[in-house]
């Protein structure tokens, strides 16, 4: 960051008149993306990295913290320990100042809670005193230019900040099949909201329910239906299979800087085949998850005579209506031929895509945009835009054909927020280090 962007800059007021804050760099969603960010630059970035979040409170995926739900990924990846160990905000520092060290380690896991997850980046986003609720940012404009240039941040009610570079975090949300787009079918439910629906509901466990998605959160959607009693579970699956994901070692060196670095240098075609051959070393259903499917499928088939879920593998939901009470459901059959299910209550669990940015049309026209129209972004996460000298305007999770397989998972977390750090810092304050690599990829 030159002396030169840190010079006090022509005051910016919001509607009520009061004067914005102005911040070195701004993060929009305080994610674990953007609070990775916040960690690793509280004391690198001039007062800190600021997050904007639009919920009124820490929260990470609070509908899917189930009993049950574990982290598909290692702790030791927490927000800043693969590249700095050291720094207070550690999911380590998070069990002694919780006190829960000595329990945490004997209760042995493999794979930790989610509902520890969650609680610890609460703890973070607490610690670090940056983060402002409540704020949605709905657009991100720009004004002045070159050195004199800064990005205003607005929200519902104008403006909120200004800031020489922003961040963007903004996650993803859930995707939703064209058959249920724009319908408002009293027994559809998303995945996300599956526990709060069930809360306090009355079950009678033959009434069918159907599950949509042969991913982790499909799986995880079954459990829950089982947990509540249902014993009649129709689960779907696009794949010939349920797949598991794949935690090999081998499948783990895609998900390390040394083949980022090799995967950013590929001729588009090659990457864009390389992650969908990868895919199942991230959204694959954790192997956990299926044995205890298998496991209570068998077992209330001992007790009770028949499996509470029948696992439709092969199938694509192309149709979809309401009546009396049912949604009905047409599936093409990978094998030809279509087939009718019905049931009161559809999981959705479709998988996720990339929230849309708020980019103001004019910041938008300086942007170079790939053909889908997407924003290109450098190897550091920066987006190529005519300002891009002065103001830079960075991206995370939602590069995975730029960036690779790991690109949305937390794997990288602290990676990706140290190269943005340095990109922002303008030197390597945090030296990325990943030289012992037993694979030899080119
Ligand atoms: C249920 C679930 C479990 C997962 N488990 C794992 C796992 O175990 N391992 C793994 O590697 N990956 C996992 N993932 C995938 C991924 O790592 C997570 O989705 C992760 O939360 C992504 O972090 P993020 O900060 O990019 O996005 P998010 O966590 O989605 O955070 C984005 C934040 O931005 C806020 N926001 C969005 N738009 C705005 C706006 N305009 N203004 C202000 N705030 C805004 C949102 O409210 C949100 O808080 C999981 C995903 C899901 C859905």
């Amino acid at each position: 960051m030159s002396e030169q962007r840190q010079r006090p800059i022509e005051v910016l007021e919001n509607r009520s008149g009061t004067r914005l804050p102005h911040h070195a760099v701004a993060g929009i969603g305080a994610g674990p993306a953007n609070l990775s960010l916040a960690a690793l630059g509280e004391r690198l970035v001039p007062g800190g990295v600021h997050l904007y979040e639009r919920r009124s409170s820490a929260a990470w995926h609070p509908g899917q913290l189930t009993e049950g739900t574990r982290l598909q990924t290692s702790w030791i990846k927490d927000l800043v320990t693969l590249v700095d160990p050291t720094n207070r905000l550690s999911f380590l520092n998070y069990l002694v100042s919780s006190g829960r060290m000595y329990s945490f380690v004997n209760a042995q896991y493999e794979e930790i809670p989610r509902l520890e997850f969650a609680r610890y980046l609460a703890w973070a986003a607490g610690e670090l005193d940056t983060v402002r609720y409540g704020t949605p940012v709905e657009r991100i404009g720009h004004v002045g230019s070159g050195a004199d240039g800064r990005f205003v941040l607005s929200g519902p009610d104008g403006p909120v900040a200004t800031a020489d570079h922003v961040v963007l975090g903004l996650g993803t949300r859930p995707r939703v099949p064209d058959c249920f787009r724009g319908v408002d079918f009293a027994g559809l439910v998303l995945a996300e909201s599956l526990h709060a629906r069930l809360r306090g509901a009355a079950v009678l466990p033959y009434q069918p329910a159907m599950v949509i998605g042969g991913g982790q959160t499909g799986a995880e959607s079954v459990l829950e239906l089982i947990q509540h009693g249902f014993r009649d579970i129709r689960w779907i699956g696009r794949r010939n299979w349920f797949a598991p994901m794949d935690d090999s070692p081998s499948a783990n060196d895609f998900f390390r800087p040394t083949y980022l670095r090799f995967f950013h240098g590929l001729p588009e075609e090659v990457r864009r085949r390389y992650v969908t051959e990868q895919q199942l070393t991230s959204d694959g259903i954790s192997l956990g998850t299926l044995q205890q499917i298998y496991q209570l499928n068998y077992e209330t088939y001992l007790r009770e005579g028949r499996y509470p879920v029948m696992l439709l593998p092969g199938r694509n939901v192309v149709r979809a209506s309401e009546r009396d009470g049912q949604i009905a459901l047409w599936c093409e059959r990978d094998w030809g031929g279509r087939e009718r299910h019905a049931a009161p209550l559809v999981v959705l669990a479709t998988g996720r895509e990339p929230a849309d940015l708020p980019l103001a049309p004019e910041l938008l026209a300086l942007t170079e945009l790939d053909e889908s129209g997407h924003p290109l972004l450098e190897a550091d996460y920066s987006v190529r835009w005519k300002n891009a000298e002065h103001n830079r305007l960075y991206v995370q999770n939602r590069s995975r054909v730029g960036h690779g397989i790991a690109d949305p998972n937390l794997s990288l977390l602290a990676v990706r927020a140290a190269t943005i750090l340095n990109s922002v810092l303008e030197r390597n304050v945090y030296v990325i280090r990943d030289e012992h690599v037993s694979t030899s990829w080119a």
